[in-house]
């Protein structure tokens, strides 16, 4: 007997009002092949790797068949776009097939990104290239195995034709997992058509599925702001804590779930610098990684705009909650980051003068082109710290920094040892470096050879193990290596 990949699809998304989607089938594709299945995380979806792996599951992951159960929508959506506001954009080449629960009681999606045109499409062809999607990729599983709330990656399949860029590039489809694909441009497509019944549906949908703790609170969309206000601001430290630039934090790149979303030219910083921007298009550098957090902040105040007619009828009363409200994310973002850099220098308890201390860090890494990881990484070492001062231009402005650490770090009970052992667990070894990940993406596009895709995320999948035999991967690049700028790839 023949056994057919069986997807237990619930579809709540598209239960909610006709505006909020459109209907539309993944548009067939001419000889999908499969690149790459996350096999853990189609066990933990409840699906069959095994079946997926079989060419009726590439198929099913390419978009050429719809699997049983599916109701394939694009969902709309607004956003601002380096601070523009534009009252359309949508899902313009990625179909939402439904939502699986996981083995841990969780609701997810399943989305593939690339699989056609939609209503919302505008000049757009509804295709990805290959490069973007293993990107994409590489670089969320990465966030997912350092820790860090994000969307996942199920599958990359290659789909036989090709998409016209500057030049033909192979197309493939991602299937993208995620809590959910709902963004602060989402409220914002309803609020600027002035449909505050929308905007309560949305709200209420969010709650159910994100913050269900809060269905019974006493004033739950304050509440709910609140809980996307918080998650926000944890997420953005934790990119800091890593070194990761997002890259387009517009409005409809910001999930409610509080799940990093939308990878398209982020990058991880090699060497320090708080004004770091590789993404081409961020010319302004509006997206920096030390931006980011006003960013973020400036992303939340247009959802609480989105929120005021469900506050209070009495508008100057809703505006003042929403920023008492808005007023929590310094806090709490301030909290999350320094709480981070004192684990990541090995300090267990809070001192005063701990901030300064790693303030000024910081700022000699910034000033000596310190790589940010292998700082960090290497100041654990038990072997003492001379692969850390290394990182220095000038070594003597490590030196000086030491012997201040040294001091603090004796005035705790820990041993060295446990020390690094708790650094090491905050510290990863390894980072999709962006001169990896353009090498990976050559050898796919131009050789049709994933083999150093495939070691690159086995690598990545440990980023907090030493992992000896890859150590090269911890390298930062050699000047003629270093990548300069990203791009969006669509
Ligand atoms: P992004 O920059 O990926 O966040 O996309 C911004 C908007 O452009 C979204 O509405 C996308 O759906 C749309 N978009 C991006 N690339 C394409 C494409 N190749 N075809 C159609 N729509 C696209
Ligand atoms: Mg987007």
């Amino acid at each position: 007997m023949a056994m057919t990949v069986h997807f237990p699809f619930q579809n709540s998304y598209s239960a909610l009002p006709d505006n909020f989607f459109a209907r539309v089938a993944p548009t067939p594709v001419a000889a999908p092949r499969l690149i790459k299945l996350n096999r853990p995380l189609a066990v933990e979806l409840g699906l069959d790797p095994d079946l997926l792996e079989t060419p009726e599951g590439a198929e099913i992951l390419a978009g050429k068949t719809v699997p049983a159960g599916a109701d394939p929508i694009a969902m709309a959506y607004a956003g601002h776009q380096f601070g523009n506001f534009v009252p359309q954009l949508g899902d313009g080449r990625a179909i939402l097939l439904g939502e699986v629960i996981d083995r841990g009681g969780l609701r997810r999606d399943i989305q593939l990104k690339g699989s056609g045109p939609t209503p919302f499409s505008r000049r757009g062809d509804g295709r990805a290239a290959l490069g973007p999607v293993l990107r994409e990729y590489i670089v969320s599983e990465a966030m997912y195995a350092l820790g860090i709330p994000t969307t996942r990656s199920l599958a990359a399949v290659i789909t036989g034709e090709h998409v016209l860029r500057e030049t033909a590039l192979p197309g493939a489809v991602l299937t993208r997992v995620a809590s959910s694909h709902i963004r602060v441009g989402t409220f914002q497509f309803f609020a600027a058509r002035r449909d505050t019944e929308a905007v309560r549906r949305l709200a209420d949908h969010v709650i159910f599925r994100h913050y269900p703790d809060l269905l019974h609170a006493e004033r739950p969309y304050h509440a709910l702001l609140a809980g996307v206000v918080g998650r926000q601001a944890e997420l953005i430290a934790r990119w800091l804590l890593v070194g990761f630039i997002h890259g387009v934090m517009n409005t409809d790149n910001s999930s409610v779930s509080g799940e990093t979303i939308d990878y398209g030219p982020c990058a991880f910083m090699d060497s320090y610098n708080p004004a770091q921007v590789f993404s081409s298009i961020d010319e302004m550098g509006r997206y920096a990684y030390a931006n980011q957090p006003r960013i973020a902040l400036w992303n939340l105040t247009r959802l609480a705009e989105c929120l005021l007619p469900l506050f209070s009828d009495d508008q100057e009363k809703a505006v003042a909650e929403a920023q008492d409200i808005l007023g929590a994310f310094g806090e709490t973002f301030s909290t999350a980051y320094q709480t981070g850099l004192r684990k990541k220098i090995g300090l267990f308890r809070e001192r005063n003068g701990d901030d300064a201390l790693i303030q000024d860090l910081l700022d000699a890494m910034a000033k000596n082109q310190a790589d940010f990881t292998l700082t960090f990484r290497k100041l654990g070492d038990a072997a003492g710290t001379a692969d850390a001062r290394a990182q220095f231009m000038d070594p003597t402005a490590f030196d000086e920094w030491a012997k201040r650490w040294h001091a603090r770090t004796a005035l705790e009970p820990q041993t060295a040892t446990e020390r690094q052992a708790a650094m090491n667990a905050v510290n990863p070894m390894f980072i999709p470096r962006n001169h990896r990940v353009e090498a990976v993406i050559q050898a796919a596009v131009n050789d049709d050879n994933y083999a150093p895709f495939e070691e690159l995320v086995k690598v990545l999948a440990k980023p907090f193990d030493d992992q000896p035999d890859y150590a090269a991967y911890a390298d930062p690049p050699l000047p003629d290596q270093r990548v300069l700028q990203t791009f969006c790839g669509t």
